[in-house]
């Protein structure tokens, strides 16, 4: 996920148009700014890009999750069924509303099982939220099936798998909402922001007023907006959405490369028996931000990971004891600890997540490794970097 990798003059020309007026904010001052509306302007060009009927830009990805979820009128009391293996912020945004984030197990995908979804559906579901984790996504078919029998809102969680498609749509596109973070990190950056895509007219106006104070945007006069429903500060400042227009031109290089450098590593460790590679579900294509390969047992997924880091070869995650993604780190939100009272339904009806049984998604994350795909590197150093995993993995075979 290498958007900072790549960051030169064209993101300085974008960032500088908007320097030169001094409009630093996406709404109004119209007759100041010389024409440049960058976050517009992004808005347009990015769903033109993922194939959808609107975008909404944000402030983060975080923000795109909380955003996408109050738009489709998710709040107290409802739940939402996420998976054990994700970022912090899948729980986050839904504890922000009111909602319950409901827990249920990973399968080889690394991504949401829709058996396990289905038996989490209760009266109070209201929704799915699939994470395409490390570049590769969810079986959406079987999610959608699940979805429309059930009535629930699909929100794809795209956040780490810009540009990877499934039957042919980018993720993201596919379910009634999908969100994006472009924070520093990932592959495509603004510095902070993020993105709320939907086919749907509502949801993306209730997205536009949501984000804005409950402005309705109608008019050139911002004092004198009406406000149908009460909203939030989650916008994106032009300085931001300037560097994202200079970085999504560039994202079908990245895709490239990154295709390109994890398809020599691939290859290199599927010569080794004991090594396998997640699943992806049939009609997908991965974005190859990073190759995620399990090994028979936990143990020696442990000690490869070792093996890796002792050999000098950065980037290799191994999630499972790892605290950002997966529930073995979240002791805050397995004890529920919070700043302040939660809302009595969060209360009642969250898990007890101490003695739930995620065995199943243990099973797997136990022996998963991924390594981060970055596009710096050249064809001799990805070829070199391919064989020294080979060397540490099979050292300790
Ligand atoms: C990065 C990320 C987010 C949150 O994005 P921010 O822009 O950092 O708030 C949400 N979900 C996933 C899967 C992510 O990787």
């Amino acid at each position: 996920m290498p958007g900072f990798e790549i960051f030169g003059a064209e993101e300085r020309k974008q960032v500088n148009d908007v320097l030169e007026t001094g409009v630093l904010m996406r709404y109004g001052f119209d007759s100041m700014r010389n024409n440049h509306w960058k976050a517009k302007e992004f808005e347009i060009a990015f769903a033109k890009k993922m194939k959808a009927d609107h975008c909404q830009l944000v402030s983060s990805g975080t923000a795109a999750l909380t955003v996408a979820l109050a738009a489709a009128g998710i709040g107290a009391g409802d739940e939402v069924i996420m998976p054990t293996f994700t970022f912090v912020a899948s729980f986050e945004s839904i504890l922000a509303l009111g909602a319950v984030p409901i827990l249920v197990d990973i399968d080889d995908t690394l991504t949401l099982n829709p058996q396990a979804v289905e038996a989490a559906i209760t009266s109070k579901t209201k929704c799915v939220m699939p994470v395409h984790m490390c570049g590769s996504m969810a079986n959406l078919k079987a999610l959608k099936v699940i979805c429309d029998t059930h009535n629930l809102i699909l929100l794809e969680d795209a956040c780490q798998a810009i540009g990877g498609t499934y039957e042919g749509k980018p993720l993201g596109s596919y379910g009634d909402l999908g969100c994006f973070s472009f924070d520093y990190v990932k592959t495509i950056t603004c510095g902070e922001g993020g993105a709320v895509l939907t086919n749907n007219e509502k949801f993306a106006l209730h997205a536009d007023y949501y984000q804005d104070h409950g402005h309705d945007h109608v008019g050139s006069d911002r004092g004198a907006e009406s406000h149908p429903y009460m909203g939030y500060n989650f916008r994106i400042s032009e300085l931001n959405a300037a560097v994202g227009l200079a970085q999504l031109e560039k994202l079908d290089n990245i895709l490239q490369k990154q295709k390109e450098n994890y398809t020599i590593i691939r290859e290199v460790l599927q010569t080794i028996d004991e090594v396998t590679f997640r699943s992806v579900p049939e009609g997908g294509e991965e974005n190859y931000s990073f190759l995620s390969f399990y090994l028979p047992t936990a143990e020696l997924a442990q000690k490869v990971h070792k093996a890796l880091s002792n050999s000098g070869i950065d980037a290799c995650f191994y999630w499972f004891t790892n605290n950002w993604h997966y529930i073995n780190g979240w002791e805050h939100l397995r004890n529920l600890k919070s700043l302040s009272n939660l809302p009595a339904e969060v209360k009642s009806q969250m898990q007890d997540l101490n003695n739930t049984d995620f065995s199943k998604s243990d099973a797997i994350m136990s022996r998963t490794i991924s390594s981060l795909i970055k596009i710096g590197w050249d064809k001799k150093q990805v070829g070199q970097r391919a064989e020294a995993m080979k060397m540490a993995i099979t050292s300790v075979l």
